[in-house]
């Protein structure tokens, strides 16, 4: 199993983009691609032409390190892999809902990414190990899932480390994988690159939002098609990744953030055969499928 996933790696080429300058509020909130133009695509993604070809070095130069990928000198932004490729990307749990989440996705023969907390891990370790043995990634979304005006002081490079470290250990021994992919809490880039660095990890953001988080407390036909719509606005792009949620793991009171994920679960087949449909092929953050 890891040697596919590491013969997969080489294969990949990720598209990264500039690490930003900051974040304004919670991943279930804002979208880091752009601040200006949230629905487009990163301004530092490379053409789509320039990103589904693999090249000759990264075919033949190994770039592993240790368990993970060498990682990247700034945050990605994009699905690896090549031809039209999407990753799905769960954030907040393990929760409840995952246990539908990946229901719905083995329907369809397809596998995605849940970036998890350390705490919510530990008190659902079973979800976690199911997310994983279905053939999902199951990633580190720190321990405590504090955004930065929430630690005293914000965040530092030590305090980073050691909430992606603790998580990552928690995780790796619930689901017996190796965990290389970190998603920093509420999108915020704040001395993420060089700790996750550290660590020999990759930060990965997302380029198409959800919105999710907002949903009301019962599924509604115009709230499963607002995260369809959203979730499926790739303005072109052929490499998205995509933030959804199946838990809450932010610390807004519920009318702020909502815990309920029952839209999520009624939207995501639609989500996906509007991406077969529209040939993407389905990839986890390592590229496989
Ligand atoms: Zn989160």
């Amino acid at each position: 199993m890891w040697g596919l996933k590491v013969s997969h790696r080489l294969l990949r080429r990720v598209v990264v983009g500039l690490a930003l300058a900051s974040a304004l509020t919670a991943c279930a909130i804002r979208p880091p691609s752009s601040m200006t133009t949230p629905t487009s695509p990163p301004p530092t993604a490379s053409p789509p032409s320039a990103s589904v070809t693999p090249s000759a070095t990264a075919l033949t130069t190994p770039t592993v390190q240790g368990p993970c990928q060498r990682p990247p000198e700034a945050l990605v932004t994009h699905a690896p892999g090549v031809g039209r490729t999407v990753a799905l990307t769960f954030d907040d749990g393990p929760a409840p809902a995952d246990l539908e989440i990946v229901r719905v996705l083995a329907r369809y023969g397809v596998h995605a990414t849940f970036f998890e907390t350390g705490r919510h891990a530990v008190d659902n370790p079973t979800v976690s190990r199911y997310v994983a043995d279905q053939g999902n990634l199951v990633e580190d979304h720190s321990w405590d899932h504090l955004y930065p005006r929430e630690v005293p002081g914000g965040w530092t490079a030590a305090y980073l480390t050691d909430q992606f470290a603790r998580t990552r250990a928690q995780l790796a021994a619930t689901t017996s994988e190796h965990v290389c992919y970190v998603r920093p809490p509420g999108g915020f880039v704040d001395h993420v690159v060089g700790a996750v660095g550290s660590l020999g990890m990759t930060a990965v953001l997302w380029s198409v939002d959800g919105l999710d988080w907002k949903q009301p407390g019962s599924v509604t036909p115009d709230a499963t098609a607002a995260i369809v719509t959203n979730a499926t606005r790739v303005e072109g792009q052929e490499h998205p990744i995509v933030l959804l949620h199946s838990g809450k793991a932010s610390h807004e009171p519920d009318f702020v953030v909502s815990p309920f994920r029952g839209n999520t679960i009624a939207a995501l087949p639609q989500i996906i055969q509007w991406y077969l449909a529209h040939g993407y092929t389905f990839v986890r953050l390592d590229g496989t499928t």
